[in-house]
């Protein structure tokens, strides 16, 4: 369960992190009100379980409360990255003089948590990792431990020397909040530097949906879920959504598994995949195909299905009947149980399958470059 922001800034907080001052509005008047309490400029920050809000408009800046009720009503409603922005946290707005990185999550193939630091934060950490690697260190930490001096000490000698001591401060926190709320991300970033002193810009947590129960989760359960995530799951299915230009459609999840990382390999992003699970028939097919291209993120569909117990002609009339009208670019690899009447079904209606999936994979992400 990803946490809004707003949630993980009070979790923070109440772990005695330095958070700006601020609260979270639903309507204009109430982000007007909370400038006005302020008494200076202030941002406004869509409150909505995605990353990037910045470069996609849902962080705004306010002089006055006046234009404080003008962006709020302008964001508040509209959507940001196909989520619906119901509601946004007004903050005094700071001037830091840097912004750092701060995360723990969990390194799987080590079986360990893992802390993060870069002074280059405020940009995505995986561009740091990518474009500036020697800016960002890495420190495992056993969890019976903890984050020990000496690993502090590690994770930290990229930072300037005089603010070393608040990071390492900051990361304690962090660590107590990592392990009592069961996460698998807790990640401050930016992590500000503001007149000497740190102060958290933003706040992702996602916790373990398999947690052990305990107060601390009192009330966090009622998140907000992604809508087409729901509507997947009302129909038997699981739909979770990406950031990229493909949407992907399979049965079971070690397919649909590979056939992200074949995109991944070969050059491309997926917009969402979901997994019509064992045995679908062509009504569920289509409803699947709906999810995928509901809110328009997808330019391209690739469909990837092989047929055990699922048929290969109930796909292929799902599929068929789905895109009826649509003119989205589609790749279909359909293979298995009834895939020559399959095969029939779809060249009727002038779709041609690839036959592997790596065929596949290439020509989905060479149309999505092209859209
Ligand atoms: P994200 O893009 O969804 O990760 O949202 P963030 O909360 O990290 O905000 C994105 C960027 O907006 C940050 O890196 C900051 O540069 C900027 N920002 C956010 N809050 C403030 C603020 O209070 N003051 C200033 N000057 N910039 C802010
Ligand atoms: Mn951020």
């Amino acid at each position: 369960m990803r946490l809004l922001e707003w949630q993980g800034r009070e979790i923070l907080a109440q772990a005695g992190m330095a958070v700006p001052e601020g609260g979270l509005a639903r309507t204009p008047a109430e982000a007007r009100r909370i400038a006005e309490n302020l008494g200076r400029a202030v941002v406004l920050k869509a409150q909505v379980p995605v990353g990037g809000r910045g470069k996609a408009g849902g962080i705004r800046l306010a002089q006055t409360p006046e234009e404080a009720e003008r962006l709020a009503q302008e964001m508040l409603g509209s959507t940001l990255k196909g989520l619906l922005v119901d509601s946004l946290l007004v903050v005094e707005a700071l001037h830091p003089s840097a912004e750092h990185y701060l995360g723990i999550t969990l390194d799987r193939s080590r079986r360990m948590p893992i802390l993060l630091y870069s002074p280059q934060g405020g940009v995505e950490i995986e561009e740091v990792a990518r474009r500036s690697p020697e800016l960002l260190s890495r420190v495992h930490v056993p969890p019976l431990e903890g984050p020990t001096g000496f690993r502090l000490r590690r994770l930290l000698s990229l930072a300037p020397a005089p603010l070393r001591p608040a990071l390492a401060d900051a990361a304690k926190k962090l660590w107590h909040v990592f392990t009592a709320y069961e996460c698998h991300l807790a990640e401050i970033n930016p992590l500000a530097e503001v007149e000497g002193k740190l102060v958290a810009l933003d706040a992702k947590l996602i916790l373990d949906d398999d947690h052990t129960p305990g107060p601390q989760f009192a009330g966090l359960s009622e998140a907000v879920v992604d809508p087409l995530e729901a509507e997947a799951k009302a129909a038997g299915m699981s739909y979770v959504r990406l950031d990229g230009e493909i949407g992907i459609l399979g049965n079971g999840a070690g397919l649909v598994m590979a056939t992200l990382d074949l995109v991944a390999q070969a050059g491309g992003r997926p917009a969402n995949f979901l997994d019509i699970g064992g045995g679908a028939r062509a009504e569920r097919v289509k409803k699947g195909v709906e999810i995928i291209l509901k809110d328009g993120r997808a330019k391209v569909l690739f469909v990837n299905v092989f047929g055990g117990i699922t048929r290969c002609d109930e796909v292929a009339r799902g599929l068929v009947e789905a895109l009826r009208g649509q003119n989205i670019p589609v790749v279909i690899r359909l293979v298995g149980t009834n895939e020559e009447e399959g095969r029939r079904i779809l060249a009727e209606a002038g779709f041609v399958p690839v036959r592997t999936m790596e065929e596949g994979a290439a020509r989905a992400v060479e149309l999505s470059k092209g859209v």
